[in-house]
């Protein structure tokens, strides 16, 4: 046998493996893409036009043709047939049928054009005259090259006679969430009854499609929920809130907090005096005051004797962190380490030490943090801001951190996850399963609401003219370029060469450039030329999306803004608005636009709410292209959909609870059935 293993992808087993599909079950799980209805014939100048439908006619005569290129060409009565890519085996069948005076039935779309009515492409059949209809709807089956509509559909039929489609899911349950059972409604799917409601099949609204659907999801919040638990089973220093520093620094807050960071505070401090950890995502749009709430919660690992960790996805943000957190935590004796690009060797191995040591109470910096030799003394909260940054590797890497290996084993840190992307509800309950989330649904007072106009290229002119008068007026701007890749020589050259273009245009005026390949140091110092308002205009890319806290700044242009993705201009535009003044985002765009950017881009000028511009940035470009790179990892769902599936998730939701406490066993199977192999995945 040596050296010639059957290749698995060459085989049938190896296209099946291409569409996930690796066992009997899971072929009987193999649901169809959708159906084709089949049961009603009709003659070629009777066929409806707006959808594919079965069409017979008696074959008259097949001929290639060579105009306008290549093809077949079957006349039949009152029907002709083109096939751009056709087997000579083809054409002598469609003879013959000639010959015998047979019928062809072809399904697919129908269309009046000049030579009578056409069809291109159909997948059709030969026939004599009387051979009966299906009765039922025809299955079609998600497929691969090489693997026919045919041979799949004799498959699936194998395996549902021989898998055992046993029911997972009590009859409790099944009642109460009005479901019927599983083998019923995966074969019903396969083999559609005559009597069937063909819309609701075709609509996915049926009640079998509605079992399997639950299935799914329900799958997926168990296997989040079974991973929550996991976590939550584990030993946490508990951080309880009466220390002194806690007490003493909100005595006298710099500012009065608003009744949902007061609400937020409230569970986070609930869940630190806990012994087991925290795993709570803080969400808030963004300038709703997430950090200050973090430094709270830092402040209770500090009052225990213990460390905290502050982790940001940017080196300008975690130096805002850092120095945010020096000024509140400092007075109070707090010891807070920075640990970033621009230490010298010495500087750094001193902040390690100090980390180490546990001198240091408050370690601040970007993932670098946990990358490098860093250990820390007693680590018992880890906050991650701006979360959804981070790849799933990374935030893989960053759950798994700070859990002691030898002396108290299955010790892990408490963890606090901060994001201001907001995501609409259904998505949040799939993706964010495994915490709990704490919202902050209200901004500080004073805000001002950010006027946003768009405003084409072509007035570029009157735009710098508003930029001189801001900073004339002692107020600051941003001019962001886009810059999709910092790694990319000729992206990152748009925004140089702006720079130089700005300077030129607008003399007298400082200007500043930062961008994500400056070294750290350079970076930090025209960040704090900017905070000191030493720079009047900072050419910027989207380094400063994130986090950036200037109140003098209250001009924003964005340049090529039709580039951006929306939650992104949302993000850039809560950089000002921050101070007394009134602010403007000006979002500048190259003529022409299309209409489909333009009504993206009205989006954002028209909502001023994150969590309406996300609903509608889903809407339009759906869950996968929404979450980008943070989805990669998140629940893929074949049969439920988000939007449209929002009772069953929340049926399902509960369902998971319920399943986990009373039947862990029947949790386990179902989960194993649906996921398998995939499960580890979705725990990212
Ligand atoms: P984000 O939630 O986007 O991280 P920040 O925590 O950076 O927001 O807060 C935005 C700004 O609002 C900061 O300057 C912060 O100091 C200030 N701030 C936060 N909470 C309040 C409050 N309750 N009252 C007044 N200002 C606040
Ligand atoms: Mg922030």
């Amino acid at each position: 046998m040596a050296g010639k293993k059957p290749g698995p992808a060459s085989g049938i087993e190896g296209k099946l493996a291409r569409l996930g599909i690796r066992s009997r079950a899971e072929l009987a799980f193999h649901l169809p893409l959708r159906y084709e209805d089949e049961t009603a014939v009709f003659a070629p100048e009777a066929a409806p036009q707006d959808r594919p439908v079965l069409v017979e006619a008696r074959v008259l005569k097949p001929e290639v043709a060579y105009r306008p290129r290549r093809q077949l060409v079957v006349r039949a009565e009152g029907l002709v047939l083109r096939f751009l890519n056709f087997y000579g085996s083809q054409l002598k069948a469609f003879q013959r049928a000639a010959d015998e005076g047979l019928l062809v039935r072809a399904y697919g779309d129908v269309r009046r054009g000049f030579f009578g009515v056409e069809m291109i492409h159909p997948r059709y059949r030969l026939v004599r005259e009387g051979e009966p209809l299906p009765d039922a709807l025809t299955p079609v089956y998600p497929s691969t090259k090489g693997l026919s509509q045919a041979q799949l559909r004799a498959m699936v039929l194998d395996a549902l006679e021989l898998a055992p489609l046993e029911e997972t899911l009590p009859p409790e349950l099944l009642r109460r969430h009005a479901l019927q059972g599983i083998a019923q409604s995966v074969r019903l799917l396969h083999q559609p009854p005559p009597e069937a409601d063909t819309a609701a099949l075709m609509e996915r609204t049926h009640p079998a499609w509605r079992r399997v659907k639950f299935d799914e999801l329900l799958a997926q919040q168990l296997s989040m929920r079974m991973a929550y638990r996991a976590r939550r089973g584990r030993d946490a220093p508990a951080l309880p809130a009466n220390g002194a520093l806690l007490k003493r620094f909100l005595a006298k807050l710099p500012f009065r907090l608003t009744r949902a960071q007061r609400r937020v505070m409230a569970e986070i401090l609930k869940d630190l005096a806990l012994p087991h950890p925290m795993q709570r995502l803080l969400q808030g749009d963004v300038g709703s005051g997430k950090t200050i709430v973090a430094a709270i919660a830092c402040l209770a690992a500090v009052d225990a004797g213990r460390q905290a960790a502050v982790m940001a996805p940017t080196e300008i943000l975690a130096e805002q962190h850092y120095r945010k957190f020096s000024d509140w935590l400092a007075p109070l004796g707090v010891r807070i380490a920075w640990l970033h690009g621009g230490l010298t060797k010495a500087g750094k191995k001193a902040a390690l030490a100090a980390l180490a040591s546990g001198e240091a109470q408050i370690g601040v910096g970007t993932h670098a943090l946990f990358q490098d030799a860093s250990v820390f003394a007693r680590l018992a909260l880890a906050v991650v801001d701006e979360q959804h940054r981070f790849g799933v590797r990374q935030r893989l890497a960053l759950r798994g951190k700070g859990e002691t290996r030898s002396a108290q084993a299955r010790t892990a840190p408490h963890q606090l996850m901060m994001s201001a992307t907001p995501i609409p509800r259904t998505l949040s309950m799939s993706y964010y399963a495994d915490l709990d989330v704490s919202v902050i649904d209200e901004m500080p007072p004073g805000r001002r609401p950010v006027a946003t106009k768009l405003v084409s290229e072509a007035r570029r002119g009157e735009v710098l003219a508003r930029i001189r008068a801001a900073c004339g007026g002692g107020q600051q701007a941003y001019w962001v370029c886009p810059v999709i890749e910092e790694s990319k020589e000729g992206d990152l050259q748009a925004a140089i060469d702006t720079y130089a273009a700005l300077s030129a245009e607008l003399k007298g005026l400082r200007v500043g450039l930062v961008h994500g390949r400056l070294p750290a140091a350079e970076k930090a110092a025209v960040m704090a030329a900017f905070g000191a308002g030493r720079i009047q205009l900072l050419v910027a890319t989207t380094v400063i999306e994130v986090g950036v806290d200037v109140p003098k700044a209250s001009l924003m242009v964005i340049e090529h803004a039709e580039r951006f993705g929306l939650a992104q201009l949302h993000q850039l535009r809560g950089r000002i608005g921050r101070g007394s003044v009134e602010s403007a985002c000006i979002l500048l765009y190259a003529s022409p636009l299309s209409q489909a950017a333009r009504s993206r881009l009205k989006v954002v000028y028209e909502n001023a709410d994150g969590f309406e511009i996300a609903r509608q940035d889903l809407a339009l470009r759906g869950p996968g292209e929404y979450l980008g790179e943070a989805q990669s990892g998140a629940p893929l769902l074949r049969f439920a959909d988000l939007e449209k599936d929002e009772p069953l998730m929340i049926s399902a939701r509960d369902a998971a609870e319920a399943l986990l406490d009373a039947d862990p066993a029947a949790a386990e199977r179902h989960v194993e059935r649906w996921l398998g192999a995939r499960r580890d995945l979705l725990r990212a």
